[in-house]
């Protein structure tokens, strides 16, 4: 690794990030033979891929579209998407011989360790001869007449022609996620949409959540409703309220103050099988527990103050029942926030770049990629796959 300590060096591009997009627009940079510094506040790269996917990193999904992306500008994301494709990703794995897997629903995951994918970006860019410059934070960024930019850095000052802002969101601050993308674009003059914590677990008041406190660890799939959007995958019940991958995509739409509908038998017709059973002796929480976990049919019996056997309920009251349990309206207080989000909504205001080349329209040289814009992907690769493909977009041009 060339670590760069001196006082001014000039360079054709300086990244300021090295996470997911910002070593991909590195290498792509640096094999167009330009001379490409990347800059990280942390000492260690690509802090975030490793811990993505539960330790194997999801790195992109096959079914990959605009579909899967939430903008204020909804095909922003198109462009660069279509020219730098889940497939492209997978050769670039093969080349490394990295093997993978598809889990489910498209998703793909390394077979081994997420530090493949960082090890496979880290080389690219050696190949590329990338400079490094980590441990490192950015003081001032002026630009300067003749359209160069210069930093000062705690480690002395840089320049170069194009600057590639890739410094991602704000979730998980634990690992040295910042807002400094976002100050970045402010001070060139260009929109923010408010940041807000998306894939993230949601929390309910103590007394809402008092009967369901028990059922932590609790998973069942379900049907999650947000307005006109809904996640059909499992539920978890945690200590302050529902996490589990259905949660996550609905967080991502859901605001506060409004809530959600959960059907927890979205594939059966819950009113026709009770009515089977409605001359059996067993308790109700004991028959709900056919098709639910159990420990979850009994609480929901115990709240709803139905202990008695199924044959003692009337036509009206299983009606009732059935209708509750594919219609349960929950109310959440807020969410995990920062500390738990997988990504970060809202960001740079996609209307002030180019969808081409992710370059600021009144900034020539100034480039915004990754997480950092307002473009976040749905749990399952995509967020991944966008960092790849915007990467792409300004790394091929910058
Ligand atoms: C727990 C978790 C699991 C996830 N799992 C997946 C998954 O499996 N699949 C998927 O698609 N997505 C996943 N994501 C989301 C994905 O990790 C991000 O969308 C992606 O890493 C964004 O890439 P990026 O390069 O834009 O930002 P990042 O990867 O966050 O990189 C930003 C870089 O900028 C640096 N930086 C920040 N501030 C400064 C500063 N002021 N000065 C200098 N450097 C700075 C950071 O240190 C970091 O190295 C997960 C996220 C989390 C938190």
């Amino acid at each position: 690794m060339t670590e760069v300590k001196m006082n001014l060096i000039s360079y054709d591009v300086i990244i300021i990030g090295a996470g997911a997009a910002g070593m991909f627009a590195a290498f792509t940079a640096g094999q167009r033979g330009r001379r490409v510094l990347l800059l990280d506040h942390n000492q260690k790269i690509g802090e975030k891929i490793r811990i993505s996917g539960g330790g194997r990193c999801n790195f992109t999904n096959l079914y990959t579209s605009p579909a899967h992306f939430i903008s204020h500008n909804p095909h922003f994301c198109r462009s660069a998407l279509a020219r730098y494709t889940p497939n492209d990703f997978i050769k670039l794995l093969q080349q490394h011989h990295i093997a993978f897997h598809e889990k489910t629903l498209g998703q793909l995951f390394c077979d081994d360790s997420a530090q493949s994918i960082i090890d496979m970006l880290f080389e690219e860019c050696q190949r590329a001869g990338v400079s490094w410059l980590l441990g490192t934070d950015v003081e001032k960024i002026e630009k300067t007449a003749d359209g160069r930019f210069v930093l000062n850095t705690t480690q002395g000052v840089v320049e170069a022609g194009s600057l590639i802002i890739a410094t991602g969101g704000l979730s998980i601050p634990q690992i040295g996620a910042t807002g400094f993308g976002y100050e970045v674009a402010r001070q060139f003059g260009l929109r923010v949409i408010t940041p807000s914590p998306g894939l993230v677990p949601l929390t309910f008041s103590a007394t809402e959540w008092q009967p369901y406190i028990e059922l932590s660890g609790v998973s069942m799939a379900a049907k999650v409703s947000c307005e006109d959007t809904d996640f059909h995958e499992n539920i978890l019940f945690t200590h302050r309220g529902i996490s589990g991958p259905a949660i996550l995509q609905i967080s991502s739409y859901w605001k506060p103050g409004t809530a959600l509908n959960i059907d927890l038998l979205p594939d059966l017709d819950m009113e026709e099988n009770l009515q089977q059973r409605k001359r059996s002796d067993q308790l109700l929480a004991n028959v709900l527990a056919e098709w639910l976990p159990k420990r979850f049919a009994q609480a929901w019996c115990d709240q709803h103050d139905l202990q008695q056997p199924i044959k003692q309920l009337n036509d009206r009251q299983l009606q009732q029942i059935a209708s509750e349990l594919r219609n349960w309206q929950v109310n959440p207080a807020g969410t995990m926030g920062y500390k738990k989000a997988e990504v970060t909504l809202g960001g740079v205001d996609t209307r002030g770049l180019s969808s081409k080349t992710m370059m600021a329209n009144d900034v020539p040289g100034l480039f915004f990629i990754g997480e950092v814009v307002d473009v976040t992907g749905w749990l399952g690769g995509y967020n991944f796959q966008w960092a790849w493909s915007s990467a792409y977009a300004a790394g091929t041009v910058a």
